[in-house]
């Protein structure tokens, strides 16, 4: 599988704004930020989609979950609440092949996303 941009960011070839790091994931905050909390949970394995998800990647995605919750408790925003969303393929709206869990919050956000068409 060819190597994406968060490949490079997991071995820091290039910087990103990493808020949390274990041993099997990294979360830095998004480029492109759509809300006032805007951060990237992503394992450190490369999985292009979640339709290369196989059953031995049911801890590991689980663990992006308990990291989500981990930063919107450190971001302030657990409480008010946040959304959690992880985009497949063109239709999903993914853009970088590998996977990641956005975790988007500090304002109420809309639902659904829908938005016509
Ligand atoms: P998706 O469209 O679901 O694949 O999300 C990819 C996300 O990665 C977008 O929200 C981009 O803004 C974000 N992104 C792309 N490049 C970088 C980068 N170098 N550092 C942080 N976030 C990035």
């Amino acid at each position: 599988m060819s190597e994406t941009i968060f490949d490079k960011i997991i071995k820091r070839e290039i910087p990103a704004d990493i808020v949390y790091e274990d041993e099997q994931s990294l979360a830095f905050r998004d480029i492109n930020p759509q809300a006032p909390v805007h951060i990237l949970v992503i394992p450190k394995k490369a999985i292009a989609t979640i339709n290369d998800l196989t059953e031995s990647d049911e801890q590991l995605v689980g663990h992006l979950y308990t990291v989500a919750a981990h930063i919107a408790r450190a971001e302030g925003i657990a409480n008010d609440g946040f959304r959690t969303v992880m985009n497949c393929n063109e239709h999903g709206g993914q853009s970088v092949y590998h996977i990641h869990l956005h975790v988007l919050g500090g304002k109420p956000l809309g639902w659904p996303p829908y938005a016509g068409d």
